[in-house]
């Protein structure tokens, strides 16, 4: 990519409405664009890191036997009628609207509903389960505050997977192999060594459900630890009865502020049954469909991972995050004719600062940008026949030779 050639530019100066970190640290290095409090558009380098993150979800989801698909965002309130979730007074954060041709439609805050009732066309014997099924999708929630940038919008990306199954042990089993994968899965992003499975409220019909929360000081959650963090848990469920259960003293437990990344319930019949998904057995009997659903916030997942390790200098992306590796600075009539070439044969990898700017500029934007290594050549480092590297996260320089480089690529 060469910066010449972009639409977005960098900005010097916070903007002034912009409240959270991460939210005013993307948009100055041009990764998002803000519409209105609580909706951000993503700007090319944003949709790379997006869809970075959403590849390294999906891949360990197919692992599990995860099937993607996407569904539709304009819901029909009558499936939410017979859940009791279209009424305001039970779900308050419905974007509802009125149809030309008569009668409301919402947009999905979430699809427990529709893909329950999508499942009745193709679900009808034991034969056809168990199932785990998934999307990335936009969803809309009418949020009364909007005020940790991109963490908590009005629209935002969400990965939820449902899974299907004929009895309460298969549900488990499964439940468990998604315990695994969200472990990798947050390793992956570069948040596992901060991110903990909470007990939280809300079991249907297990006492808890659980969630992941990311430990961070502008997280918007409390959460609960003891010192070796075996146990974790949400403020919500802090009480003598959940302390018994866990074999913790409340004395033995310190707080900290935390970010929900990510969630997983046994939902069993709460859906199934009130939109009647059954199956047929192998005796010939119907039965009510078992249900699991697991969320993780994918564009949350973003802003946390800028929060986590953004220094004064501005964002810092891990390698596999990154929406480029390298960052491409050629100085010099050589230098530049040399950087031109590498780009040239590597454009996925590289951003080329192209633009008439002095090096220090580039070099500051190369910081703000966050992209994992940067590069110069320079007429000083090919005096050596060299390029130096920069590490991002490290500040450490190394100077390798072209070759060497290049056969690292
Ligand atoms: P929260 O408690 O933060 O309001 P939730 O419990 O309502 O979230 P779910 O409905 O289970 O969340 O959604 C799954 C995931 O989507 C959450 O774990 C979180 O990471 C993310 N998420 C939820 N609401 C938002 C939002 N308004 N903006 C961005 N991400 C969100
Ligand atoms: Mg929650």
């Amino acid at each position: 990519m060469k910066l010449s050639h972009s639409f977005v530019k960098t900005l010097r100066n916070s903007p002034k409405d912009e409240s959270s970190r991460n939210a005013d640290l993307l948009i100055r290095a041009g990764y998002i664009h803000k519409e209105m409090a609580g909706v951000y558009d993503y700007l090319p380098l944003g949709l790379k890191v997006l869809e970075n993150i959403k590849n390294i979800i999906r891949t360990e989801l197919n692992k599990i036997g995860g099937e993607e698909l996407l569904m539709s965002s304009l819901q029909n309130p009558e499936l939410w009628k017979k859940t009791d979730r279209w009424d305001d007074q039970k779900v308050d954060i419905w974007f509802k609207t009125e149809l030309n041709a008569g009668g409301e439609v919402g947009l999905a805050p979430t699809h427990e509903e529709p893909l329950t009732n999508l499942l009745k066309d193709y679900v009808s014997s034991y034969k056809d389960l168990p199932l785990a099924i998934y999307q990335f999708q936009t969803k809309f929630r009418n949020e009364l505050r909007a005020k940790s940038g991109i963490m908590r919008t009005r629209e935002f990306l969400m990965k939820d997977l449902y899974s299907f199954h004929t009895s309460e042990e298969d549900l488990d089993a499964y439940y468990s192999k998604v315990e695994t994968a969200y472990k990798n899965i947050y390793d992956l992003l570069g948040i596992g060594d901060e991110t903990y499975e909470t007990f939280a409220s809300g079991g249907v019909f297990s006492k808890y459900s659980h969630e992941y929360q990311t430990f961070l000081p502008v997280g918007e959650d409390t959460v609960f630890y003891n010192q070796d963090r075996s146990v974790v848990l949400n403020d919500e469920v802090l009480n003598d009865e959940v302390l018994n259960d866990l074999n913790v003293k409340r004395e033995e437990l310190s707080s900290t502020r935390a970010a929900e990344v990510g969630n997983i319930f046994k939902l069993k019949f709460k859906y199934s049954e009130p939109l009647g998904l059954k199956f047929i057995d192998n005796e010939n009997s119907q039965k009510t469909v078992y249900m699991g659903c697991y969320g993780i916030g994918v564009s949350r997942v973003m802003g946390v991972i800028v929060e986590k390790f953004a220094d004064d200098k501005g964002l810092v992306w891990p390698e596999n995050i990154a929406p480029y590796k390298y960052y491409l600075i050629g100085i010099g009539e050589e230098g530049t004719k040399i950087a031109e070439n590498l780009h040239n044969q590597n454009p996925n990898l590289f951003i080329y600062d192209d633009r008439n700017l002095r090096p220090g500029e580039k070099f500051a934007d190369s910081e703000l940008l966050g992209i994992p290594y940067r590069i110069v050549i320079s007429d000083k480092t090919l005096a050596e026949n060299k390029v130096e590297i920069t590490s991002r996260l490290t500040g450490k320089k190394e100077l390798l030779t072209l070759e060497e480089f290049t056969a690292k690529l």
